[in-house]
């Protein structure tokens, strides 16, 4: 089934999907895991469309490129057009919440880092996004207090608290919309908390943001 935004318990939204936004090393715990240092800006990087595949199916994953590790982040779906937002504007263009898994090759990227290159073939390629049903932004009291966790074969993996994000979810959305206009559909992507490591084909997963949503699905072998 071909990617499309949805909400849970409901049937598919009327609202095409542009781009991803994602932030890299949001949370300090994650960046100290791979020995990144704490960056002083948002570091944003794009996922197209085509990366995006619904998280509630068994997904592939590339084969033959190296280590492919999980990264579980809260996705927040866009509903109105944002250039150089307010955080007033940023609120009100919340319509959903979700979870997403920020898919990277990461043995690519540890060689393209290394050359200074581009991240875009470890981070942006066919399914490198798998992305939950949203939710309602009502279904959540404080976005700066969810627990986003996520088990692999019942091991609980990553366990973190979106209270830890270095830049909180309402300023990054309007910094992201200083350099690129969100559009309705639009998704951003929050930052993985630590904990991140590898999945293979045939991996049973579980990824939730805690008391608001919970979801399943597994690697194709
Ligand atoms: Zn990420």
């Amino acid at each position: 089934m071909a990617y499309q935004h949805r909400f849970i318990h409901d049937h598919a939204l009327d609202l095409p999907l542009g781009k991803i936004v994602c932030v890299g090393r949001n949370y300090a715990d994650h960046a100290k895991e791979l020995n990144n240092p704490i960056p002083t800006e948002p570091m944003l990087f794009i996922k197209p469309a085509t990366a995006a595949v619904v998280l509630e199916q068994p997904f592939s994953i590339p084969d033959g490129l190296g280590c492919v590790h999980f990264e579980t982040e809260m996705s927040v779906l866009i509903g109105r057009k944002l250039t150089h937002a307010s955080e007033d504007d940023a609120k009100k263009a919340i319509i959903g919440l979700g979870v997403g898994l920020d898919l990277t090759l990461r043995d690519l990227q540890d060689v393209l880092k290394s050359k200074g290159h581009p991240w875009e073939k470890a981070k942006a390629f066919d399914g490198a996004c798998p992305l939950s049903a949203f939710v309602s932004p009502e279904n959540i009291d404080d976005l700066q207090d969810v627990q986003i966790r996520l088990s692999v074969n019942g091991t609980i993996r990553q366990d973190g608290n979106s209270a830890f994000m270095l830049n909180q979810v309402i300023p990054l959305i309007c910094y992201i919309s200083q350099f690129f206009t969100l559009e309705p559909g639009d998704v951003v992507m929050t930052g993985t908390p630590a904990g991140v490591g590898p999945i293979n084909e045939g991996d049973q997963i579980v990824v939730e943001l805690v008391g608001v949503l919970s979801a399943q699905t597994s690697v194709l072998s």
